[in-house]
């Protein structure tokens, strides 16, 4: 059976159940391939990190786990912990898929610290040139993946913008058709994993529990990357990734999560290494150990583009008016939070902020995007008293104005998000109460890959009436947006699956904006 086989039988073992019945099923279950988890490739600074982590019989090691009573759910991770050998893997880069004209060739270590992940840095390639990788363990050969360094010369590039992807609420099905629209990069702003616990009614259940320790992050990770879509859409195109909560804990901020007296320092650093170890991130993004992981960064892609992108979990102060004892998010009223505006607080951290300030008014780029987490424009909620959901950037008001002055300056500025599992489409304002100030940047934040929102249809649109700077707003439907840039313009299409509980939903387009050169806001197309 060839490995498309494979793959095909785990789509069609997960085809809908109830979720009763679903309770029983294993992850999709392939053969003792130790390329289970696929391929992946990001941008370095130089050219490109091409990534695979060796993990042989894991599928058979997690549906064994998820069979398993807590206690010893608990001795087998364990010992799955201490599987301690270096492998050698090798690694061959092409100018073809069928690997005739090898460009570069070599080995790499997976080593056991780091879940037997590799991470292989290539400089010194072709600038806008598409290659293919693959690493070869044994007669045992990966998948391929295909690849790029940033163009210095494009005239356009299609870009698509992705995050929350809550494997217990449906398929990653949505990449099949992202992949069908080919994209050159993509941007995923955070949610890749979801931490939590079993929960009854969820469409594709997970036995294992809430996620605290390095193994249950790393088979948390594992599991998702089983997921045949997913691992097809990170073998098409490089993907640029920052993080929001959920690859630690719900609403963390710094190092204080919702239950202050279990969330700390630990179990973040915990999370941080899983998420290096997954993903194709740089060696340099490794500043100190686990304990701080930086992933903000700039990539440039020629004249066209820049993207700055954000971390606004790792840095930041805790949400403000938080009850006593407890961290995480709240609704909070203006009138009663001053903490909520006080100038001292910060979301990025000065030394991001001081990175920003230096790099993006300065950048010489067609146009310039924040890539960033969360919803970044104000949305006030209107009905009765003023109030503002406090862990975005409604709850760093004093900090939002601070970028807001740098957008401001910068050529071409635009927001992108997630995180809120709503796409806004909005233009962002000098000043966001006063409906007269300038639009300074536009912002889209993106939908969810399958993450529901909770707000129904009736209220985001009540949302959205009473912040006039949001021009769009659906949280109905999921999917990823799709992005076209040429030098004259931005052009932005939502797409949206009608059925994420589906291995392969249907996708269309639902909305189409755009930004032109030299004129900040979105244009209806
Ligand atoms: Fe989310
Ligand atoms: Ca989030």
């Amino acid at each position: 059976m060839n490995r498309r086989d494979l793959l095909r039988l785990a789509a069609a073992a997960a085809l809908p159940l109830p979720w009763r019945k679903a309770v029983a099923l294993a992850p999709p279950r392939l053969q003792a391939d130790p390329f289970a988890l696929g391929v992946a490739s990001g941008p370095s600074a130089g050219g490109v990190v091409l990534w695979t982590r060796v993990a042989p019989g894991l599928e058979a090691t997690l549906e064994r786990l998820s069979h398993l009573p807590f206690e010893d759910y608990l001795a087998a991770r364990r010992r799955l912990e201490a599987q301690s050998e270096p492998i050698e893997v090798r690694w061959e880069l092409a100018a073809d898929d069928g690997f005739r004209r090898i460009v570069r060739r070599g080995t790499a270590v997976a080593a056991p610290e780091l879940a037997h992940s590799v991470h292989v840095e290539l400089a010194g390639l072709q600038p806008g040139r598409w290659y293919f990788y693959r690493f070869v363990l044994g007669d045992a050969v990966s998948p391929v993946g295909r690849t790029r360094p940033q163009p210095t010369a494009a005239e356009r590039v299609r870009f698509a913008l992705a995050s929350c992807q809550h494997y217990e609420y449906g398929h990653f099905g949505a990449y099949e058709a992202m992949r069908a629209d080919d994209p050159e990069l993509v941007l995923f702003v955070g949610d890749y994993i979801y931490e939590g616990g079993p929960r009854e009614r969820r469409y594709r259940p997970h036995p294992f529990p809430t996620a605290r320790t390095l193994a249950d992050y790393r088979l948390r990770h594992a599991l998702y990357r089983l997921d045949p879509a997913l691992q097809r859409m990170h073998a098409h195109c490089p993907w640029v990734l920052t993080w929001d909560d959920h690859e630690v804990s719900n609403d963390y901020a710094g190092d204080v999560g919702e239950d202050p007296t279990i969330d700390g320092a630990a179990r973040r650093a915990a999370a941080y290494q899983a998420y290096y170890e997954h993903m194709p991130l740089p060696a340099a993004a490794l500043v100190e150990r686990f304990s701080h992981v930086r992933v903000y960064r700039r990539i440039d892609a020629g004249a066209l583009a820049s993207f700055f992108v954000l971390d606004d979990r790792q840095y930041r102060d805790r949400q403000a008016c938080q009850p006593p004892g407890r961290g995480g998010s709240n609704v909070v009223e203006d009138d009663a939070c001053p903490e909520r505006r006080d100038a001292a607080r910060t979301l990025l951290g000065a030394e991001q902020l001081r990175w920003l300030r230096g790099e993006l008014p300065a950048s010489r780029a067609r146009f310039n995007f924040l890539v960033q987490q969360t919803l970044f424009s104000q949305v006030a909620r209107a009905n009765g008293a003023r109030r503002f959901w406090n862990d975005g950037w409604d709850g760093y008001p004093a900090e939002r104005a601070r970028v807001c002055e740098l957008l401001a300056r910068t050529r071409n500025a635009v927001v992108l998000g997630g995180d809120v599992h709503t796409t806004y489409v909005c233009d962002v304002k000098a000043d966001f109460d006063d409906p007269a100030s300038a639009v300074i940047a536009t912002e889209f934040c993106g939908t969810s890959i399958t993450s529901p929102t909770s707000f129904s249809a009736e209220a985001i649109a009540r949302l959205a009436a009473a912040n006039p700077h949001v021009r769009f707003a659906d949280g109905t439907r999921r999917g990823y947006l799709l992005a076209d840039l040429t030098p004259q313009a931005l052009q932005v299409r939502l797409r949206v699956a009608d059925d994420v509980t589906q291995p392969l939903p249907q996708v269309t387009t639902a909305a189409q904006w755009s930004v032109h050169d030299g004129r900040a806001g979105a244009q209806p197309d």
